[in-house]
């Protein structure tokens, strides 16, 4: 199964995502893991894209593309995936679409988690509070400054996409306002009617 997980920062599409991959035995391919993989690793790429990361800001088209262009050929992604956090604009998803018709590969669903803006503040904040209590390194780009550009972001260059896979009917949407289980039960439903098809 291919799909994808759309949803502004804070939506739930990781903790989605983290399901998903259990039941359907399929890596979850986030970008933004892969990315703070990189800055860790200090590669070239990682190097580059961390003060980007760290302000909240989107990363060149040209080196997420190339991310996962890498990434969905290695071994383990030959049975499906689930990208988290890629396609973020329509350049990306149009690289997607041709990449995925050069695999010969279909995407099996785009599912867009909807959650409004005030619940996308609370559920930061309410991250930052957990991660600190647990004693945690927490994430930079999760202080107020760079998740507003964050959501700045998704609102100018990431909402599109969905409407961009709506045209061509390949969106589905599901209340990502609902409990953690609600909405794993409503991927659940849109997926069981791929799974038979
Ligand atoms: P995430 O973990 O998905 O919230 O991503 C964290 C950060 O990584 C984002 O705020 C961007 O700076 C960068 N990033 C992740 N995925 C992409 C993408 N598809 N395009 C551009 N930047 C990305």
């Amino acid at each position: 199964m291919k799909l994808i997980l759309l949803g502004a920062p804070g939506a739930g599409k990781g903790t989605q995502a983290a399901r998903l991959m259990q039941k359907y035995n399929i890596p979850q391919l986030s970008t933004g893991d892969m990315l703070r993989a990189a800055a860790v690793a200090q590669t070239p790429v990682g190097l580059e894209a961390k003060a980007i990361i760290d302000a909240g800001r989107l990363v060149s088209d040209d080196i997420v593309v190339g991310i996962v262009a890498a990434r969905i050929q290695q071994p383990d992604a030959a049975r499906g995936f689930i990208l988290d956090g890629f396609p973020r604009t329509i350049n990306q998803a149009k690289a997607l679409d041709a990449m995925l018709a050069d695999a010969h590969m279909d995407l099996d669903a785009v599912i867009e988690l909807k959650v409004d803006e005030a619940a996308l503040l609370s559920r930061i904040a309410q991250r930052v509070k957990q991660t600190e209590a647990a004693g945690k390194p927490g994430r930079a780009d999760d202080n107020p400054e760079a998740f507003k550009t964050r959501l700045e972001a998704y609102q100018t260059l990431t909402a599109p996409v969905s409407a961009y896979y709506a045209k061509t009917g390949r969106l589905a949407v599901i209340d990502g306002m609902a409990s953690v289980d609600a909405v794993t039960e409503g991927l659940d439903k849109v997926l069981s009617r791929i799974v038979k098809a």
